[in-house]
């Protein structure tokens, strides 16, 4: 069982961001607390986790989960896991914004059980974090590195968003070499997409900003990866890389379809075909908790169908691959041929080629 936590509180909205936030200066931590752990015993003793005595993961993402009161995050963690407590090596993270990280607050997060934090770091140039409404200077990334690590906390991500519009003349190697600078255990990268309903769908829309061309895309996708798997990181998702030995056991979890339950506003939650989610604004949710109401807006179960292309989705997108009989003999080969694939131990794994082309191919596959 893996449990996921969606703090939606943040700053201010970043001008790509479409997930469910609230902007917030002042955080309402106490209030949130109290509705995640309400939430959280409504679901303990549901029958669907029965099988499963402990948590494999947490995972407090967002939003801003950084922004949340020490002291809050605390008592979720012990009320949740006085409950089902977490397995031998449990993997426990915390996204945070570099603006948010002192010392004390590094340590109140460790002795919380926090020990890895995921950083969204997005870019070290000072006119990008500007274009991009961050509310973190480049200087505030490695201070924040600091802290975690003396507090203790050993197991860091770094979160680049790469395809940014080529008017920003950002430089990619730069920013990569930055980041591996600071010795992450894990990166995420990845591409700038142009959301509607953000500021940036809007500066597209109002011909303001164009987004970048499919070949810089291409480029820095490409750039990255030889850069990373070069200097000994392991590729192995198509937006992660792991140092070996630190891939995110969490969001494996995800595409392995294990079962996982989610907790707060616009959270997701499976068990095998089935699936719900919870309503998506942070007052509509905490206003239906608090009534003693359940936070869930809607459920579906997958046809086999539906699992089958999931699966395929779930398996090519990671570099442990699908079985090679799961796709076509002719389709395989044309891949190979392509440079899209490569085949070993009977499985069928896409290469970084391939990944960029992996919407595309699951089609073909499913189709
Ligand atoms: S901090 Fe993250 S969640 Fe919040 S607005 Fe920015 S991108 Fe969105």
């Amino acid at each position: 069982m893996h449990l996921y936590l969606h703090v939606p509180f943040c700053a201010r909205r970043c001008g790509y961001c479409d997930f469910a936030i609230a902007v917030r200066r002042d955080v309402p931590s106490a209030e949130y607390a109290d509705a995640v752990l309400a939430e959280w015993r409504r679901w303990r003793d549901d029958s669907r986790w029965g099988a499963f005595p402990a948590l494999q993961t947490l995972y407090a993402g967002g939003g801003t989960p950084s922004r949340l009161a020490p002291e809050a995050l605390h008592r979720i963690v012990e009320g949740i896991t006085a409950d089902r407590p977490l397995a031998p090596g449990a993997e426990v993270t915390l996204e945070a914004n570099p603006e948010d990280v002192s010392a004390d607050r590094a340590r109140a997060w460790r002795a919380a059980g926090i020990n890895r934090v995921s950083l969204g770091v997005q870019s070290f140039d000072p006119a990008v974090l500007h274009w991009m409404h961050r509310t973190h200077t480049a200087q505030d990334v490695p201070r924040a590195v600091s802290a975690i690590r003396d507090a203790g906390i050993a197991n860091l991500s770094l979160d680049l968003i790469y395809a940014l519009p080529a008017e920003l003349n950002r430089d990619w190697a730069w920013d990569l070499n930055l980041a591996l600078a600071l010795e992450p255990d894990h990166l995420s990268l990845y591409g700038l997409t142009v959301e509607p309903h953000t500021p940036l769908g809007r500066w597209v829309d109002r011909g303001e900003v164009r987004p970048t061309s499919d070949e810089r895309y291409v480029e820095e996708f490409l750039l990255a990866h030889a850069r990373l798997t070069g200097a000994g990181f392991r590729h192995y998702e198509v937006s992660n890389y792991a140092w070996p030995g630190r891939e995110a056991v969490h969001n494996a979890a995800y595409w392995r379809r294990a079962p996982y339950l989610g907790l707060g506003p616009s959270a997701h939650s499976a068990v095998g075909d089935r699936r719900w989610w919870n309503v998506r604004e942070w007052a509509a949710w905490s206003h239906a908790i608090q009534g003693g109401a359940s936070g869930v807006a809607g459920e579906e179960r997958l046809e086999p169908a539906a699992v089958a292309v999931e699966d395929l989705y779930l398996g090519l997108r990671t570099d442990g691959g699908v079985p090679l009989d799961a796709i076509g003999a002719p389709l395989v080969r044309s891949w190979l041929d392509a440079g899209w694939a490569s085949q070993a131990g009977g499985r069928l794994r896409l290469t970084a080629e391939g990944w960029l082309r992996l919407d595309a191919l699951v089609a073909q596959a499913a189709g």
